[in-house]
């Protein structure tokens, strides 16, 4: 999830897609439930596949799970490997009841219950992924993987509780596109979500790893740089600025297209709120604009003093 770095996850359509996946995955989980209970309580035959070691590896999960599940950042989270543990505790489970059965033994009580249990908490498992899924999707925006501005509040007051708590200072930086409603109308509405997509993932890709990108409305985007003082932000986003300046957006119809961004900085206090730290930061943007756009500009003490008078 591209917004999976504090950035903002995996897209919404790939959440989607893993959501889809992990429903059927329980389906066929219960499906195959009813049917190892076959042989388990009216003596029919076994399905083969599960008698044998790798049958964790051969049922329709399984395959999804080591063969087909192509989305890397879900591979390496906890909650998956945990669900891989007790899917396959679960198959050895069930190949050790349908052995006794086979050779004339008694099922043993223990033995059913744990496998019983493994059954329950691999489907809870699965579960509780599809809910940190879900979540993930309503905090990040469908079309360009960020966080959303409904996640912005929450991750902004824990911020401030950072802030609070170490003395550090945040900058937030509100960057807005220039002349984004001429690229529309040149090139078309589509074309124009494909320049935000690429805008934002170049500009994602440059910030540090424990900043983030939500977005704001529209074309614009509230850029949050914890630890950092002012002057460091300024040259950050100076920075972010001309490189973004000078690349090109290779459009899927083949033009080329190149744009810039403006953008206004204000430090957060703990002194004051949230809210007025972004409208210091969108003052200053309004300043950047005014000034001829493509340009950073800071929101100064002194307007800050004005402000209060
Ligand atoms: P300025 O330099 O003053 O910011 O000019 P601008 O044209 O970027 O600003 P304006 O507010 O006039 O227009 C913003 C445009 O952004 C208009 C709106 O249709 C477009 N826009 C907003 N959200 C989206 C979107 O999700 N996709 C596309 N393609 N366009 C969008
Ligand atoms: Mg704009
Ligand atoms: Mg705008």
């Amino acid at each position: 999830m591209r917004a999976s770095t504090s950035h903002g996850t995996t897209t919404h359509q790939d959440g989607l897609r893993v959501l889809k996946d992990l429903d059927t995955g329980i389906l066929n989980h219960m499906a195959w439930l009813k049917k190892l209970h076959r042989p388990l309580i009216c003596d029919e035959p076994p399905e083969p596949a599960d008698l044998a070691e790798d049958a964790h590896c051969r049922c329709k999960f399984g395959r999804w799970y080591y063969q087909n599940c192509n989305h890397p950042e879900l591979r390496v989270a906890p909650v998956f490997q945990k669900i891989g543990e007790l899917h396959k505790a679960m198959h050895d489970d069930a190949r050790i009841l349908l052995r006794r059965k086979m050779t004339g033994q008694k099922i043993r009580l223990d033995e059913y219950e744990r496998f019983m249990d493994d059954a329950i908490s691999f489907e809870w498992e699965v579960q509780s992924l599809q809910f940190e899924i879900v979540q993930r999707i309503c905090v990040i925006d469908h079309l360009t993987g960020v966080w959303n501005r409904q996640s912005m509040q929450s991750k902004l007051a824990e911020e401030m509780e950072r802030m609070n708590r170490t003395g550090n200072t945040c900058c937030l930086c509100m960057m807005d596109i220039d002349h984004f409603k001429t690229v529309n109308d040149i090139y078309g509405h589509p074309a124009g979500d494909q320049v935000l997509q690429a805008s934002v993932q170049f500009i994602s890709q440059r910030l540090r790893k424990y900043d983030s990108i939500f977005r704001y409305g529209g074309e614009e985007f509230l850029i949050s740089l914890p630890n950092t003082q002012a002057e460091e932000a300024e040259i950050i986003l100076n920075r972010l600025r001309s490189e973004f300046e000078q690349h090109a957006i290779h459009l899927q119809d083949g033009s080329t297209v190149r744009i810039t961004a403006s953008f206004g900085v204000a430090a957060m206090h703990t002194e004051m709120s949230i809210q007025d730290a972004i409208v210091m930061a969108d003052h200053a943007l309004l300043c950047a604009k005014s000034n001829g756009r493509n340009r950073v500009c800071m929101w100064e003490v002194k307007e800050e003093v004005a402000n209060q008078e």
